[in-house]
């Protein structure tokens, strides 16, 4: 709580101080910066059909191709005057790139449905998808759907990860925290922790989160974050680790009393330390 006093003119009489209370309940992360304070839509359950990223993701990729064609056009005339056969080939080459994006979204459309991944890691969760889902977000903001489809993106993200039935020992895996968890959320995260044997941390932002990860040096991680903060640490951590990413529900506005799937943790931890 902090107390503001605010300075009254000389003139005015009576000279009557004004007390401002200003209630800090809650440390925002800075995804959240402008929440408006009002209760997050569907009690801050931003669940999603995969469909909605895979519409999202094809109109990004068309909004790209738009603007690069526009980009096109517009300095076509000077590279035509520079060398005709540069602009023929811009064309072409833009032409061969939305080719090649709209079957890279096939190709992971039909891995996802058809419940089987035909691209190596690399090439998908964590490679060019990673750069899909960010560009994508970009895009639903717009649209005011951001949350909503960063929960699909993310889902999808996860079902292609945990199909490479990925096994580390105890000790190389790191289960990764907010500090936002309800006291529920956290006393079953700890105790599912501790039947494993693995190791906890909060991280209490994106750098700490980092910066554990390279201390620990763990082959594998699952973190729970909110959509905003799961998709900046799936952009910087994924591309170099394997991760299991597990999203929450924030029932009580954002950065607080998170509520998290803890039957879905466990499926996870158990999968991913299983020596069978
Ligand atoms: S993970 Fe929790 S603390 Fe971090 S930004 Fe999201 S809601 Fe806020």
């Amino acid at each position: 709580m902090a107390a503001l006093h605010t300075a009254t003119p000389p003139s005015q009489a009576p000279p009557r101080a004004q007390l401002i209370h200003i209630e800090v309940d809650r440390r925002l992360g800075h995804e959240w910066d402008e929440w408006n304070g009002r209760p997050l839509p569907g009690g801050g359950d931003f669940s999603a059909a995969p469909g909605l990223f895979f519409r999202f993701a094809a109109l990004t990729l068309a909004a790209l191709a738009a603007a690069a064609a526009l980009l096109l056009y517009l300095i076509g005339p000077r590279l035509a005057a520079l060398s005709p056969p540069l602009a023929r080939g811009m064309w072409i080459g833009l032409g061969a790139a939305a080719g090649l994006a709209t079957l890279y979204l096939s190709v992971l459309a039909a891995s996802f449905y058809g419940r089987r991944n035909l691209l190596p890691e690399r090439l998908m969760e964590r490679g060019p998808y990673l750069q899909l889902m960010n560009y994508t977000s970009l895009i639903a903001r717009a649209f005011g759907k951001r949350d909503w489809v960063e929960h699909a993106a993310i889902d999808i993200y996860n079902t292609l990860a945990e199909r490479r039935g990925r096994r580390v020992g105890k000790g190389e895996l790191l289960v990764l925290i907010p500090r936002c968890l309800s006291k529920q959320a956290l006393d079953g995260v700890l105790e599912i922790a501790g039947r494993y044997e693995v190791p906890v941390f909060v991280a209490t932002r994106g750098q700490l989160a980092r910066r554990v990860i390279r201390e620990r040096r763990p082959r594998a991680v699952v973190a729970v974050a909110c959509e905003r903060d799961m998709m900046t640490g799936l952009r910087d951590v994924a591309g170099k680790l394997p991760v299991l990413g597990l999203t929450m529900q924030l029932p009580n506005g954002p950065c607080r009393d998170a509520a998290i799937d803890l039957d879905q943790m466990e499926k996870w931890v158990q999968g991913l330390v299983s020596t069978s």
